[in-house]
C-alpha cells in the first residue's frame, strides 16, 4: 500500500470519534452538544444524542432548564437538565431495540457525567473512549478505575463551554 495513503487512514478509534462527532449534529441542547457511539467487534450497536426525551420540547426551541447544584467547597454549578445525555440515549436505544451491551465500547466526546458513568458501569460496558477531558471527571474516573473499566482519552485537552464554574452573583448571566 501507498505509505502516503495508509497515513491518512483513521485508527478505529479515531473513526469511531469522528463518527460521534457527526451524531453530535442533531444534538438540540447547545450547552453541550455531544455525541456517542457503542461498538462491539468494531461494529456500531447504538448511537446517541444530547436531547429532551421523546414528544417534549427541545431546549433549542424553548430555552434551557436550568438547575444549581452547591459542592462541598462552596462553589455552585448550573446544569441544563431538559435533556438525555448522549450516552444516556444510546443506551436507551439499545433498551428499545433489545440489543446487549455487554463488552461493548463507548465512544463520546467527554468524560461522562457521573450518572452516565453509573449507567456504563451497569450495563457492561469495558470500554470508554472520550475525545476530550471534562473539566468535573475525576469522579467517574476515579469509579471507572475501581470496577476495571478501560478509560481512554484521545486528548488530553479539557472541554470548554460558557458556564463551567460560576460565582452566585454570575449564575444566570448566561442565561438566554
Ligand atoms: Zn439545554
Ligand atoms: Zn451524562
Amino acid at each position: 500500500m501507498d505509505e502516503k495513503f495508509k497515513r491518512l487512514r483513521p485508527s478505529w478509534d479515531e473513526y469511531f470519534i469522528q463518527l460521534a462527532d457527526t451524531v453530535a449534529n442533531r444534538a438540540t441542547c447547545d450547552r453541550g452538544r455531544s455525541g456517542c457511539v457503542i461498538t462491539k467487534d468494531k461494529q456500531i450497536l447504538v448511537t446517541g444524542y444530547v436531547g429532551s426525551p421523546r414528544g417534549l420540547e427541545h431546549c433549542d426551541d424553548v430555552g434551557h432548564l436550568f438547575k444549581k447544584v452547591i459542592h462541598e467547597d462552596g462553589s455552585i454549578t448550573q446544569h441544563c437538565v431538559r435533556t438525555v445525555h448522549a450516552e444516556q440515549n444510546a443506551i436507551t436505544q439499545a433498551a428499545r431495540r433489545g440489543i446487549a451491551l455487554e463488552g461493548a465500547t463507548l465512544y463520546c466526546r467527554m468524560t461522562p457525567c457521573r450518572t452516565c458513568a453509573m449507567l456504563i458501569i451497569n450495563c457492561g460496558i469495558e470500554r470508554v473512549v472520550c475525545e476530550k477531558k471534562y473539566h468535573a471527571g475525576a469522579e467517574s474516573e476515579a469509579m471507572f478505575r475501581q470496577v476495571g473499566l478501560e478509560l481512554t482519552y484521545m486528548s488530553e485537552e479539557v472541554q470548554q463551554y460558557s458556564g463551567q464554574k460560576l460565582e452566585n452573583d454570575d449564575l444566570f448571566k448566561d442565561r438566554d
